[in-house]
C-alpha cells in the first residue's frame, strides 16, 4: 500500500499512517448512503477492517458487537466457515456469468432449494441483486400479468401500500414508500399509489386498542379496495414487520386479512420480506406464521447470510403461465440486471440454506427470541421509553420525549443517534430509526452475547438520559 513516500519505521507505524490516510480519503471522496454529511465530516469515520461471528474489528482493534448485523442481513455472523468455503470453492469455477441466454448450476439449485422453503403454491424464482430489485421486479411482474393474461385487466396499474412502508430506494420502490423524511422530495418523479394506514398498535391511526378494535385498519384497506375495485394491480406489504417505519410490529391476523381481501377483491398480494425473510421473525418466512401464500414474495438481505448482493423475486404457476410465448408474442418480460443470479451470491445463498440446517438455526431461535423478549421489558417504565417490541430476533424500544403523550423528541435533538454513539464506546455497533433503537443481532448470537447488547445498550440509556434531564434542568 502506498504511504505518500513515508517509511513507516513498524508495522504499528504504517497502521496508524494508514489509518489516518483512510479517513482522509473517506472524507474526501466516499459518499455514504443515508448518511447526514457535515455530522460525518465532522467526526472520524468508523473504519472497518474484519469480522469474526458476530463481532466487526475496526482498523485499530477495537471490537463491535454487529447489533445491526451489517444492516439487517447477516444471519450466522462473519467469516463462517461453511460460507467462506462455499465462494472460495465457486471462485475456483466461475465468478460471474449470466442468467440472459444461459444457465448454471448455483442459481439453478438455489431456485430449487427456495421454492422447497417458500409457502406451498410459489414456484418460479426470478433473480436480481438487491432488494430494492427484488420489489420492483415484482411491481412490473404485476403490472404485466394483468395486461397479458386471458380476458386482459390493463386497468389495472395501481399499487396499494402502507403508510411507513419503505421497499428500496429505486423511483418503483419510492412510489410505494410511506417514510416522508426519505420520500416527500421525489414526489413529482413517483406514480401515485394508494395508501391505506400501518397497524401501528403503539400510535393506531385509527385511535383504537387492541384488542377491541378488531383489527378495523383492515376495513380501511377494504374501503380502497372497493372504491378501487379492477384497478389495483397488487396490494405490496412489509409481512408481520414494517422496518424501516421503526420496526412497526403488526398485530396476529393482519397479513392473514391483507391475503383474505386481496382474494376478495381479486388483486395480487406482493410480500417483500426482504428484512424479515430467512429467520428474523422466528421462521424462515414470515408469511407461514399465518399461513399465507403470496402472489410474489420478495427477498434479499440475508438470502446470502449477509455475505454477497442477490435477490430472488418468488411467484405462482398462474403468474408465470401469463408469461410463456414465444419471441413473436411479446409476452417476454423484459427486465433483468447483470449480476442477477450471480454464481457466487448463489453459492453463498445455498450454503447460509445449508448452515440453517447443520446448526439448527431455526430450531434455536425460541429460546434466543424469548430472551431478547424478556429483557428487552427491563426498557419499560425507563425514562423516555415510549413502547417496547419485538417480533422474532427483531426489537426495538421508541424513545419519546413525553411518554404520556407519545411525542417525539424534536429531530434536532438526535437522541436515538446520541444513544448509538454511546453504545458503540460499550463495544456495540447499533443504527436507529430516528429515535427507535434497534436490536438485530446475527441469529448465531449466543444468549449470553445477548445480555451483553442488552446491558449495554441499557447503560447508554442511562447515561444519555441523565444528560438529557440535566440539559432540559439547567
Ligand atoms: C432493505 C429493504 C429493502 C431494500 O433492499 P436493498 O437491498 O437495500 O435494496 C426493501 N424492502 C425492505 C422491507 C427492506 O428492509
Amino acid at each position: 500500500m502506498s504511504t505518500c513516500g513515508t517509511e513507516p519505521s513498524s508495522n504499528e507505524a504504517r497502521a496508524e499512517v494508514d489509518a489516518d490516510l483512510l479517513r482522509g480519503w473517506d472524507h474526501a471522496h466516499l459518499w455514504h448512503p443515508f448518511t447526514p454529511l457535515a455530522d460525518w465530516y465532522a467526526t472520524d469515520p468508523l473504519i472497518i477492517a474484519s469480522g469474526d461471528g458476530i463481532y466487526l474489528y475496526d482498523i485499530e482493534g477495537n471490537r463491535y458487537l454487529d447489533a445491526v448485523s451489517s444492516l439487517w442481513c447477516n444471519v450466522h455472523g462473519h467469516r463462517h466457515p461453511t460460507i467462506d468455503a462455499a465462494i472460495r470453492d465457486q471462485l475456483d469455477r466461475v465468478a460471474h456469468s449470466t442468467l440472459l441466454g444461459a444457465s448454471h448450476a448455483p442459481s439453478i439449485a438455489l431456485a430449487r432449494r427456495l421454492v422447497e422453503l417458500a409457502p406451498p403454491g410459489l414456484t418460479r424464482v426470478f433473480f436480481s441483486d438487491d432488494g430494492a430489485t427484488a420489489v420492483e421486479v415484482a411491481l412490473k411482474m404485476a403490472f404485466q400479468y394483468w395486461r397479458q393474461k386471458a380476458n386482459p385487466e390493463p386497468q389495472r396499474t395501481r399499487f396499494l401500500a402502507l403508510s411507513g412502508a419503505y421497499h428500496g430506494d429505486t423511483i418503483g420502490d419510492v412510489s410505494l414508500g410511506g417514510v416522508a423524511r426519505f420520500h416527500a422530495l421525489f414526489e413529482p418523479l413517483l406514480f401515485a399509489t394508494l395508501r391505506a394506514p400501518a397497524p401501528h398498535c403503539y400510535r393506531c391511526p385509527l385511535g383504537l386498542a387492541r384488542p377491541d378494535c378488531r383489527t378495523a385498519c383492515l376495513d380501511e384497506v377494504e374501503r380502497l379496495l372497493a372504491a378501487h375495485r379492477g384497478e389495483v394491480a397488487a396490494v405490496v406489504v412489509e409481512p408481520l414487520v414494517q422496518g424501516a417505519a421503526g420496526m412497526i410490529v403488526h398485530p396476529d391476523g393482519y397479513l392473514k386479512g391483507l391475503r383474505t381481501l386481496c382474494d376478495r377483491y381479486d388483486t395480487l398480494l406482493i410480500a417483500d420480506e426482504v428484512a424479515v425473510g430467512f429467520g428474523r421473525t422466528g421462521t424462515m418466512f414470515a408469511c407461514e406464521q399465518e399461513q399465507v401464500t403470496p402472489d410474489f414474495l420478495c427477498l434479499a438481505k440475508g438470502i446470502t447470510g449477509g455475505y454477497l448482493p442477490l435477490a430472488a423475486t418468488l411467484t405462482t404457476e398462474r403468474v408465470h403461465a401469463e408469461f410463456v410465448g414465444d419471441a413473436a408474442a411479446g409476452r417476454t418480460f423484459c427486465h433483468g440486471h447483470t449480476y442477477g443470479g450471480n454464481p457466487l451470491g448463489a453459492a453463498a445463498a445455498l450454503a447460509s440454506l445449508r448452515v440453517f440446517d447443520e446448526e439448527k438455526t431455526l430450531q434455536s431461535l425460541p429460546v434466543k427470541c424469548a430472551r431478547l423478549a424478556a429483557r428487552l421489558e427491563e426498557f419499560r417504565g425507563l425514562p423516555h421509553v415510549g413502547d417496547v417490541r419485538s417480533r422474532g430476533l427483531i426489537g426495538a424500544v421508541e424513545l419519546v420525549e413525553d411518554v404520556v403523550l407519545k411525542r417525539p423528541f424534536p429531530t434536532s435533538m438526535q437522541f436515538g443517534a446520541k444513544i448509538c454513539a454511546a453504545a458503540r464506546k460499550r463495544g456495540v455497533l447499533m443504527r436507529s430509526l430516528g429515535d427507535v433503537l434497534v436490536f438485530m443481532p446475527p441469529m448465531s448470537i449466543p444468549g449470553n452475547a445477548l445480555d451483553e447488547l442488552i446491558d449495554a445498550v441499557l447503560a447508554s440509556l442511562y447515561e444519555c438520559s441523565s444528560e438529557q434531564t440535566g440539559a432540559t434542568t439547567n
